[in-house]
């Protein structure tokens, strides 16, 4: 093992622990490593001693796809994208639906809903469900909103309807694959920032062709926003989509990222995600997994029950099996 590198790693391990900042330097060297190589090998299992280290929970997080419609932002790996002309009609849930969805995760053990919408989702409207679902839902539960761009009044009305997270990101390849101007992304997470509200994000959608700069670059605003739960996601190549044919991230990759997004936040970064689930994740210190219904952006039809077949007992049972307690 390259000695330079461990050390590193230590390092990193220790500073973070103590809640100090790790170099961004070292950051992106950890990220610039052969995936399958044994330096990336202990850099999982240093992320995972850390995941021990504070709390060792695996824990949930549902969504749930309340509007299935056309989106005119036509980001190229969404399969909302009206461009791509995937979707026949366009519908929402109706509250009584949302509520019933909400119920059954939280009975089951979910930590967080989350209320996922399209851009241009009416944002009153968003207020009203939350109002509804912590009347409704009894539970301790988190409620999230992932939604279109807002300012900090906005922010205030979520907190003040029973919201406590958004989750909200820079996209990898903003601007590029997504005509958002990155201003405006990091505009509503300054804003979320800003607020009562705590921020979720996770570095996605990732693909093989992202660099260590990139990532690293998307990862940098979760840090200067204090985002509380980080990790990736995977890009999920839909037929009829500009990325149709492309080659999507292999399984090492993806949780060499989450290792880093862990040995990133520490104890200040206290949960993170993989999204699809991976068994090596989790060894690589992921305690966050993701169960959603509905309109899912990320699948060609409009998914009705659990996306993938993936449910809340499948994602406890990978997770006693990776050594955390639920
Ligand atoms: S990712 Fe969001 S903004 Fe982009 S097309 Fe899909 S729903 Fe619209």
């Amino acid at each position: 093992m390259d000695q330079d590198i461990k050390k590193l790693i230590d390092d990193a391990k220790s500073a973070t622990l103590a809640g100090k900042a790790v170099n961004r330097d070292a950051l992106k060297k950890f990220l610039d490593l052969d995936p399958l190589s044994e330096e990336t090998e202990y850099l999982g299992a240093a992320a995972r001693d850390i995941a021990r280290s504070i709390g060792n929970k695996g824990k949930v997080w549902s969504a749930i796809g309340v509007d299935y419609r056309p989106c005119t932002m036509n980001c190229e790996f969404c399969s909302f994208g009206e461009k791509w002309k995937l979707m026949n009609d366009s519908h929402e849930l109706t509250d009584e639906e949302i509520i019933k969805n909400a119920i059954g995760f939280v009975n089951q053990g979910a930590s967080w809903v989350t209320l996922r919408t399209t851009e241009f989702f009416d944002l009153n409207r968003l207020c009203n469900i939350a109002k509804k679902i912590r009347k409704e839902v009894a539970g301790d539960y988190g409620l999230v909103v992932n939604t279109g761009e807002f300012d900090l009044n906005m922010a205030n009305k979520f907190a003040e309807s029973g919201i406590d997270i958004v989750y909200h990101t820079l996209r990898l390849g903003e601007g590029k694959a997504t005509p958002f101007d990155p201003k405006d992304r990091i505009r509503t997470i300054n804003a979320v920032r800003d607020s009562p509200m705590k921020l979720a994000y996770l570095v996605e959608p990732l693909g093989p062709e992202h660099t260590s700069q990139e990532i690293m670059d998307v990862l940098s605003v979760a840090l200067d926003n204090n985002a509380f739960l980080c990790g990736s996601m995977a890009r999920v190549n839909i037929a009829n989509t500009p990325f149709e044919g492309s080659k999507e991230v292999d399984e090492d990759r993806l949780a060499q990222v989450v290792a880093v997004t862990r040995i990133a936040g520490g104890i200040n970064m206290p949960e993170i995600c993989v999204h699809p689930p991976s068994e090596k994740a989790l060894r690589y210190g992921a305690n966050v997994m993701v169960v959603e219904k509905g309109a899912i952006p990320r699948s060609e039809t409009e998914c009705c029950d659990d996306w993938k077949g993936f449910r809340i007992e499948d994602a406890k049972k990978m997770f006693r099996e990776a050594g955390y307690s639920i």
